[in-house]
């Protein structure tokens, strides 16, 4: 390898996902992703593209899915950027807003990618050590002109910080861009969208990989006022970023109208989590108290290396890390339907007593 090879490797800690197993026998409870299918809208979506239009290029500025997410959310059209899955926009928010003289904030503790795209782009971060309770306290928060980036809820931990806690934050740090990476806001946290009027610094980042049930399909968006929507579309289109194709379009479009589905598949979720914690509790487990699409929970007596393999030798994978320390015995487990829920519980019992 040439020395200028070797060196861009050696400075580059490239994000590592989740495992995507090709066995098909797996109870697969560790990417996050919804257990429940997109809504039947979206297949006929799909269907109808396949027939009429896959010939033709696609509309390069997505007004289809714009239109649809400024009339979920109530915002103007001018509000809202479309990427392929959040973590293009997430990746086009820290080329355009979060280079800073100054370093940006982020939780320590907090979603793994962030870190490579400061690496990636040569931005200089600082981290915030959660508090004791494992939650972002957002006292710990103030940068001026600069930037801060969490996600609510925080992930992995699956905590939710209360809207108000967050304007508390806003209205410190005026002069900073604050992103709010909403990945997994639609199980039971407070969005920060209804800010956004007021908040002319602050960029809320959503996916439909989750809630939607769309990992497949690459899709996210961010909304935030016009400024700072300009600023992605331009380092968007500087970078000739690959246009989001007709069946992200089309697809999206249909599961973002489709409010009815969407509803009825969080709720699902949600209850399988709460009978999921007590189940755990029951079985001698701490678990952090989650509003997201998976939970994060250690066994007193049992170390996360060890139940992460016992239960993957009973074909169920969920997410363990081993760093850094402090979580290293947290499992992050994601909600699947109630029959997996049931497989987990079973397979944890039987671990546990032997
Ligand atoms: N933000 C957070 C906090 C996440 O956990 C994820 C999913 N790994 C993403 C963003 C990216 O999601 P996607 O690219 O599928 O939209």
């Amino acid at each position: 390898m040439s020395k200028f090879w070797s060196a861009i490797v050696h400075e580059l800690t490239p994000y590592v996902p989740g495992e995507q197993p090709k066995l098909t026998n797996l109870v697969k409870l560790n990417t996050n992703e919804n257990p429940y299918g997109p809504s039947p809208k979206v297949l006929a979506a799909l269907e109808a593209e396949v027939a009429d239009s896959l010939r033709l290029y696609p509309d390069p500025t997505s007004a289809k899915l714009v239109q649809a997410v400024a009339k979920f959310y109530n915002v103007p059209a001018t509000h809202v950027f479309v990427g392929n899955g959040s973590d293009e926009v997430l990746a086009h928010t820290f080329q355009a807003l979060l280079k800073h003289d100054q370093p940006i904030l982020f939780p320590d503790i907090t979603y793994s990618f962030y870190p490579v795209y400061c690496g990636l782009y040569g931005i200089e971060y600082q981290t915030i050590a959660l508090n004791d309770e494992f939650q972002i306290d957002v006292s710990d928060y103030k940068r001026p002109n600069g930037g801060i980036i969490f996600p609510n809820p925080n992930a992995p931990t699956g905590c939710g910080l209360p809207l108000a806690e967050i304007e508390r934050l806003l209205e410190v740090n005026t002069e900073s861009v604050v992103v709010v990476d909403e990945a997994y806001v639609d199980f039971g946290a407070e969005s920060v969208v209804g800010l956004v009027a007021r908040y002319p610094n602050l960029l809320v980042t959503h996916t439909m990989s989750k809630a939607r049930s769309l990992a497949g399909l690459r899709v996210g968006y961010a909304i935030g006022q016009p400024p700072l929507i300009e600023a992605l579309t331009r380092v968007k289109d500087s970078f000739n970023s690959y246009p989001l194709d007709r069946f992200a379009i089309s697809g999206a479009t249909a599961a973002i109208e489709d409010k009815a589905y969407f509803e009825e598949t969080c709720r699902k979720v949600v209850a399988t989590r709460q009978a999921l914690v007590r189940e755990l509790q029951a079985l001698g487990f701490f678990v952090l108290p989650s509003v997201a699409n998976f939970i994060f929970a250690r066994h007193g007596k049992r170390s996360g290396d060890e139940l992460a393999a016992s239960l993957r030798a009973r074909n169920i994978i969920v997410r363990h890390f081993s760093k850094p320390a402090r979580i290293s015995d947290f499992l992050r487990i994601t909600i699947g339907t109630d029959v997996q829920s049931q497989a987990l519980v079973e397979a944890l019992k039987d671990i546990l007593i032997h």
